[in-house]
């Protein structure tokens, strides 16, 4: 699975629309302290699906909605448009999808994937069989080198289930079992 691109609008720092198109190889993005360097691997996190505000720095998730300025008014709504490249029905084939995430303030978030409105389930679901989501090891914020190396056997053991791409099978189970 490849992020091909990112939209985002009103979401923390970025306010107007930005697009951002990530090519093949390795992508870095460097700016000053306070540019929205951080802001974008949340925007990463909280489009696949992330459900705690404590982890993208805020106190209720409708802090992710851009706050305002002195010179600018904050907005009623925030955005993020993933678009992905991912392993098709076999083969060499690669399927694209969009995922996109809304929230507006008082209502909630809402999910699209290709333009159909979905679960959040759905979306945990599509990143869970590839091994990958909000939760990746393969995410790595700020500051959490060091909480990694310190987590307690049981946490350790869940990035590791992730890291094998076992940890889809679990939300399955769950899911089968709640029926
Ligand atoms: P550093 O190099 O220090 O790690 P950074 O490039 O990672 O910096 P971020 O932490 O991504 O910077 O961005 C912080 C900026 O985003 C701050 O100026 C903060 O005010 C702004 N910001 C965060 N949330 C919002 C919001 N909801 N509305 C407006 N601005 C926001
Ligand atoms: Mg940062």
């Amino acid at each position: 699975m490849r992020i091909r691109r990112l939209k985002l609008s009103g979401f923390k720092s970025f306010v107007d629309p930005a697009e951002l198109v990530i090519e093949p190889g390795l992508t870095g993005i460097v700016g000053p302290n306070g540019c929205g360097k951080s802001n974008l691997l949340e925007a990463i996190r909280w489009v696949m699906g992330e459900a705690s505000s404590k982890s993208l720095r805020g106190s209720g998730m409708e802090d992710v909605i851009f706050a305002g300025t002195t010179t600018r008014p904050a907005r009623d709504f925030a955005e993020v448009a993933m678009l992905l490249d991912q392993p098709g029905g076999g083969g060499d084939e690669i399927r694209e999808a969009e995922i996109v995430r809304r929230i507006e303030r008082g209502a909630g978030s809402a999910y699209r994937i290709d333009g159909r409105d979905v679960r959040q389930k759905d979306v945990a679901l599509l990143f869970a069989d590839a091994a990958t989501g909000a939760h990746s090891p393969a995410l790595v914020s700020q500051g959490r080198i060091g909480a990694i190396i310190a987590a307690k056997p049981t946490d350790r053991r869940a990035m590791l289930e992730e890291a094998a791409g076992i940890a889809g099978l679990h939300v399955r189970r769950r899911d089968a079992e709640l029926k």
